[in-house]
């Protein structure tokens, strides 16, 4: 492998995160491919036993076996790093793989973490049960309000916890106060970025410590694959979670770090695209449905301080119907264009009814607490033409008799 300008930090460093997305972190073989190449390889070969030795020793950079580092990922990992304006980048196999490592890597029996209520399903799985199970105690916040962050810290408070927008109500946090409230109190914040991704909003700007993603939304955001990530500084890496990656490999493959890569190249693109649209077909939902929670929209309580933190309102959001899940479903089940689907970040335009679905294993309780109603719907708004989606939305709404 030659080293490019694509790896030399010193030059890379200083360009801006379009360009990343595009170049940061190349490297190019002899055949001076102009794609990354794909090392589908799952171990390395030595001229001799004694690079075997000084790399083990880490004396000598290089490749000694894929779950401790692999090319294509390694370039993957140095985009990211690099868009995130992060010293480090470490890929995960999935978005999930990404928050259990992030976490887990840092904390033990008797520690303490303060998260958000509002949250991916799965993220408040850990939080609730995983975590507690392991002897770890964790609190659940109404992440909105800071004052509560503060009230929830006690004396082994380890980690704050938490999705800004969130999953699927769209809370906002703010994140000077609450990653500047965990710096007073040692404590380390690790922001799930999957919603906004470093081209919408970078974390590490308004002092969080650790930014993890789902890289299987924005990121691949054409559906293919699923993948994951944490950033961090160099030292953190070093020394907490990488021990813990290399020894229990959530690894990410070089397949679908390739296909990240891919999707990396267009990711400004169709982020700053996704948003326009998506707050077109907002101002039309606005209009027909009772309630929207649409962080681009002034009807959003925290709209202010959203358009503080982020470049562009992104491609999520929701809204809710009064006729519960019959109306929800009816709703959906109306779509003619629009796909049902509980993914998002994608390029093709979805939506969900994360009562039923994305958020079902929490029950009823917990999901009525962080304002996941039976009538609320999430879309993802992707490429095709606003007019389109809109004319999809109206002749489906008339459908639910709205
Ligand atoms: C999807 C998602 C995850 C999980 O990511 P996977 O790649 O599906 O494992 C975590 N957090 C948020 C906010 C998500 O939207």
């Amino acid at each position: 492998m030659k080293k490019t300008t694509g790896q030399n930090r010193e030059i890379t460093k200083h360009w801006r995160p379009a360009t990343q997305a595009v170049r940061g972190g190349t490297w190019r073989s002899e055949y001076g491919e102009t794609s990354e190449a794909l090392f589908l390889s799952s171990g390395f070969t030595y001229d001799d036993a004694e690079t075997v030795a000084a790399r083990f020793a880490g004396e000598q950079d290089g490749m000694t076996y894929s779950r401790l580092q692999n090319p294509t990922v390694q370039m993957l990992e140095e985009r990211i790093a690099l868009m995130e304006g992060a010293e480090a980048c470490r890929a995960q196999a999935t978005g999930m793989a990404a928050m259990t490592t992030a976490l887990l890597c840092q904390l033990q029996m008797g520690d303490h973490v303060v998260a958000a209520r509002a949250a991916f399903g799965s993220c408040r799985w850990l939080t609730d049960n995983l975590l507690p199970k392991w002897g770890i105690s964790t609190t659940t916040i109404d992440s909105r309000d800071n004052d509560a962050w503060k009230a929830a810290i006690q004396p082994n408070t380890k980690v704050f916890f938490f999705e800004t927008p969130a999953n699927p109500t769209m809370d906002i946090v703010d994140m000077t106060h609450v990653c500047g409230l965990a710096k007073e109190h040692g404590i380390t914040t690790v922001v799930d970025n999957a919603f906004a991704t470093s081209v919408l909003q970078r974390p590490m700007d308004y002092g969080a410590d650790v930014v993890a993603y789902s890289a299987t939304k924005l990121m691949d955001g054409q559906g293919r694959v699923l993948a994951g990530a944490v950033c961090s500084s160099q030292k953190w890496m070093d020394e907490v979670l990488l021990p813990f990656q290399r020894n229990t490999g959530p690894n990410l493959s070089p397949f679908n770090a390739w296909v990240v890569h891919k999707g990396l190249e267009t990711l400004e693109l169709r982020a700053m695209r996704q948003s326009e649209n998506a707050l077109k077909v907002g101002k039309f939902l606005e209009a027909r449905v009772p309630h929207i929670m649409h962080p681009g929209l002034e009807s959003h309580p925290q709209h202010t301080l959203a358009m503080q933190q982020m470049k562009a309102c992104g491609p999520i959001f929701a809204f809710s119907v009064d006729g519960g899940r019959k109306q929800a479903h009816a709703l959906l089940n109306g779509l003619q264009l629009i796909d049902i689907s509980n993914n998002i970040g994608d390029a093709r335009s979805l939506m969900c009814h994360p009562a039923s679905s994305t958020h079902h294993g929490m029950g009823p309780e917990a999901r009525e607490a962080m304002g996941v109603g039976e009538g609320l719907i999430r879309i993802n708004v992707g490429l095709e033409d606003p007019a389109d989606l809109i004319e999809d939305l109206d002749q489906a709404l008339k459908a639910a008799g709205l």
